[in-house]
Order: structure tokens, then C-alpha cells, then sequence
């Protein structure tokens, strides 16, 4: 799908095998619970699994999101079919095979690769399928609520898309720091990642010396061939994305934001799909370039005058996948991480996590839990066991 074979080798492959041996070596130490009834009865609350589970997934992490799908379903005791994205059926298709070689039994786990619209659906409308284990888009997520609603009424565990905010306050302590994570923040997987630090919300005294900081990031990250072992920016995935990134570069244009670097496409003349480092300064939060995802490595940057607006503006999307939040006063980490409506808020940094902690989205970014052992809940049915004593 067009990211660098180094992403691909230290991030990719290692946190999928992780995430499947974090499952396989957790979920015989998650016990069931006796309920506190009184003397007369025993009553027993035990998890069972769903049966079958569908996972749809997008392209951008192919492998690793499918791990987040697969590890905790299999784990609970299901079985799952998997339907890769178009464009990217390869790495499920070796996962099949690898867990067909480490003993899984056949059938248990089958992937199907095929487009949205006809593989995707089916499963969406599948009477025998439990739940469908989603990331993707909002707009593919609510049509899986209606497939839902259609059929069977399964369950549904939905990682959609986001618009996340990052936000350097006035005390930010080190601004090289915050420079070098809201460059990666957007820049990283050519800008395709769901909670991408695509609005960077910045205190007004502070804008004209982070943007210069964040610009000599940038232009340290040149995109290049995916598979030389030096780049660290790859290809967008494939031309209908390459068309909507550039679209989207000529809307914050057309509303009237600076554009500050980058903006075009380069290396065409290698027949792939490569769009610079890019970054609008005074975008308001009304154009469209700060309210809808774009996927693509475009940072759109907006000004604030104090806590309270940097709040409000954060708050005002659609998404809640992720935020950011780069201060020096503790109280302030504090006040302004449960202010935000964000599944997962940084504080002076961007992006961390491990296996441990839960990952997904408020609002329309959707709902269920990937990673940590939250995520096992919705991959089964609570069942109460009510024994009489006497
Ligand atoms: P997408 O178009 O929503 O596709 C996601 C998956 O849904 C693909 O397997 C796709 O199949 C399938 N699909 C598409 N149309 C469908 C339909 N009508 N019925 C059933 N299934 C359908 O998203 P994408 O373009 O692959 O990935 C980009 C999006 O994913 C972004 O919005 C991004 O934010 C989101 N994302 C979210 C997370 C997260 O954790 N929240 C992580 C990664 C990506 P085909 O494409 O093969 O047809
Ligand atoms: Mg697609």
C-alpha cells in the first residue's frame, strides 16, 4: 500500500506478532464472576464467545489492524473471517497461512478477499455472522449499522475515522519536541492514519516559531521509493486516494488558507503516487480542510488565543479519535485531557501506545475498544447462571 519497507519491518510485522502473543498468553488469566447475591444462591456471570465474527478492515495498517481483530476474537473463543481492503488482501492472506501452519483448525479462520460493496456487505448482512469487527471510514462504518438494523441485528464494534487535534499551549516546554511530533504526527504512513494530528491547534504567540521548527522537520521527510530501506515517506495507496489529497490541498487554497509548504505531487515520473510534506497556516476551523479527513499528508494550522478556545475548537468535529496537548502546568495537562472529547489524549507527546492500552474513538469515530484486555468484552456475550441453593 505504498509505506516504507522500514515501517513495514519495525512497526508493522513485530506489534502484529505482539498483539496476537498478547492475546494468546492473556486470556487464560481473565476470570469469570460470582455475583453478590445472598446466601440462598450461587449466581455465576461467564463470558461465552459470539460465534462467528466478521473483520472488515481499511489499508493503511493491513496487517496490524487485522492482528487487533483477529488476536482478541480467536482468543474469546470465536471463529472470524476477515475481509482485507482491495488493496491490500496480501499480508491477511499470509496470516491465514501462518495461522494455518501454528495449528489453528481449518475454518476457524478465513479470510476472503473481495471489494467492499460485495464481500463487505455480505458479511455486513450475513444472518449467521455475530458481530462484525470494523475500521474504516465513518460513511462504510454507518453503513454497517444499517446492515445491522437489516438483518440480524449483530453486534458491532466500529474504528472509524478522526480529525484530531493537536494542541501546543503557551507553556508548551519543548517546542522542538512538539515540533518533531506534530510533523510525524501528520507526516507519518504519508499522513494515512486514523488519528493523524491533521488540525494543529497552536496559541497565537507561539505559531510563527513552531511552524518554522515543524517546516525544517519536514523537509527532513522526503517521500522516496517504499521499498529502498532509507525512505521514511512512501506512496499514497492508489490513485483515487492520490486525487482526493490533492482535491483537498486545492479546497484549503480555494477557502482561502496560506499554504506554507509543500502542496504538490513529486515524482511522477517514477509512475507512483507521491504527495510532499504539506501545511496550511491560518486555516479556520470551518473550512473544509480542517472538518473532514483527508488522509494524506496535510497539516492545517489554526491559531488560538487561550485554553478555553483551544478547547472549544478541538471539540468542534465530528470525530473523537485521538488528541494531543503539549503544556508545562500539570493542572492544565489535567483540566485540558478530560476537557477533550477524544478516546485517546497525549499529553507532551504524540501517537504512544503499546498493546496495554485501549485505542478508539468518542462521537463518529466510533465505538469498541482495539488492544488491551478491553477489547476482549465485545467479542463476547455475558451469560448470568442463577443457582438456587435453597
Ligand atoms: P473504507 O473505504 O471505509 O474501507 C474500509 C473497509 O470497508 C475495506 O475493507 C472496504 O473494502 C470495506 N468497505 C468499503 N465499502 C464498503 C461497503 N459498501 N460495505 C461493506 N464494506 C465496505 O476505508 P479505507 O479507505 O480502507 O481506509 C481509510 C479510512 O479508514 C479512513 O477514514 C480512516 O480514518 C479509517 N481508519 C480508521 C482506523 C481506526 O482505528 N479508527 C484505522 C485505520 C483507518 P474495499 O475498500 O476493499 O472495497
Ligand atoms: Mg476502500
Amino acid at each position: 500500500m505504498g509505506k516504507p519497507i522500514r515501517d513495514s519491518r519495525a512497526v508493522d510485522v513485530p506489534l502484529a506478532a505482539e498483539c496476537i502473543a498478547y492475546y494468546g498468553e492473556a486470556i487464560d488469566k481473565v476470570y469469570d464472576e460470582v455475583a453478590p447475591t445472598g446466601p440462598s444462591d450461587v449466581v455465576t456471570l461467564v463470558r461465552e464467545p459470539l460465534g462467528v465474527v466478521g473483520a472488515v478492515v481499511p489499508w493503511n495498517f493491513p496487517l496490524l489492524m487485522a492482528s487487533w481483530k483477529v488476536g482478541p476474537a480467536l482468543a474469546t473463543g470465536n471463529s472470524v473471517v476477515l475481509k482485507p481492503a482491495e488493496q491490500s488482501p496480501l499480508t491477511a492472506l499470509r496470516l491465514a497461512e501462518l495461522a494455518a501452519e501454528a495449528g489453528v483448525p481449518d475454518g476457524v479462520l478465513q479470510v476472503v478477499p473481495g471489494f467492499g460493496e460485495t464481500a463487505g456487505q455480505a458479511l455486513g448482512r450475513h444472518m449467521d455472522v455475530d458481530l462484525v469487527a470494523f475500521t474504516g471510514s465513518t460513511e462504510v462504518g454507518k453503513l454497517f449499522l444499517r446492515y445491522s438494523g437489516e438483518s440480524n441485528m449483530k453486534r458491532l464494534a466500529l474504528e472509524c475515522g478522526g480529525k484530531s487535534p493537536h494542541i501546543v499551549m503557551q507553556d508548551c516546554g519543548d517546542l522542538d519536541a512538539a515540533a518533531e511530533a506534530a510533523a510525524w504526527g501528520v507526516f507519518y504512513n504519508q499522513g494515512e492514519v486514523c488519528n493523524a494530528g491533521s488540525r494543529l491547534l497552536v496559541h497565537e504567540s507561539l505559531k510563527d516559531e513552531l511552524l518554522e521548527r515543524i517546516v525544517r522537520v519536514a523537509e527532513t521527510i522526503r517521500p522516496g521509493d517504499p521499498l529502498d530501506p532509507e525512505t521514511r515517506m512512501g506512496a499514497i495507496v492508489d490513485r483515487t486516494q492520490l486525487e482526493r489529497v490533492l482535491g483537498y490541498i486545492d479546497a484549503g487554497r480555494d477557502q482561502g488558507a496560506d499554504l506554507h509548504l509543500g502542496g504538490g505531487q513529486v515524482l511522477e515520473e517514477s509512475g507512483g503516487y507521491f504527495v510532499e510534506p504539506t501545511i496550511f497556516d491560518a486555516v479556520s476551523n470551518e473550512m473544509r480542510i480542517a472538518r473532514e479527513e483527508i488522509f494524506g499528508p496535510v497539516l492545517a494550522t489554526i491559531p488560538f488565543g487561550d485554553e478555553e478556545e483551544a478547547i472549544e475548537i478541538a471539540n468542534d468535529t465530528v470525530y473523537g479519535l485521538a488528541a494531543a496537548v503539549w503544556t508545562n502546568d500539570l493542572s492544565r495537562a489535567h483540566r485540558v485531557s478530560r476537557a477533550l472529547r477524544a478516546g485517546v489524549v497525549w499529553v507532551n507527546c504524540f501517537d504512544r501506545g503499546d498493546i496495554t492500552a485501549p485505542f478508539g474513538g468518542f462521537k463518529q469515530s466510533g465505538f469498541g475498544r482495539d488492544k488491551s484486555i478491553h477489547a476482549l468484552e465485545k467479542y463476547t456475550d455475558l451469560k448470568t447462571i442463577w443457582i438456587a441453593i435453597d
